[in-house]
């Protein structure tokens, strides 16, 4: 079963004749006028929207080299960011979890 973004309506595999591909899924309609919608503006109804995905995505590899730069060390880093992160809602909230940003006094740390 695949949720009909557009109108919300459960379909079937047999009956989603109508498809549409976008960014990496597949999306279901029930009918022509729904996929014609979904394809004026599929960011609106996809899961992911555009904006998100670039603000959000977190490169893993240069996150720690910018730790590392930052004298953070990466493991306690990391921890403490998804940590944390599932609660950043904000643009401000995420902001402060950037290495460049974030309280060296707050990851925990080996014991001294
Ligand atoms: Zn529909």
């Amino acid at each position: 079963m695949a949720k009909n973004p557009v109108c919300g309506m459960e379909i079937g595999d047999k009956q989603a004749r109508q498809k549409s591909l976008y960014r990496g899924e597949t999306y279901s309609f029930c009918s022509k006028d729904c996929k014609v919608k979904f394809e004026s503006n599929p960011e609106k109804y996809s899961n992911v929207p555009e904006d998100d995905v670039s603000e959000t995505r977190l490169d893993l590899y240069s996150l720690i080299e910018t730790a590392k730069a930052n004298g953070l060390e990466p493991y306690w880093y990391l921890k403490y960011l998804f940590e944390n992160l599932p609660e950043a809602m904000t643009a401000d909230e995420f902001t402060v979890l950037m290495p460049q940003k974030v309280d060296k006094n707050m990851l925990a740390g080996p014991a001294a």
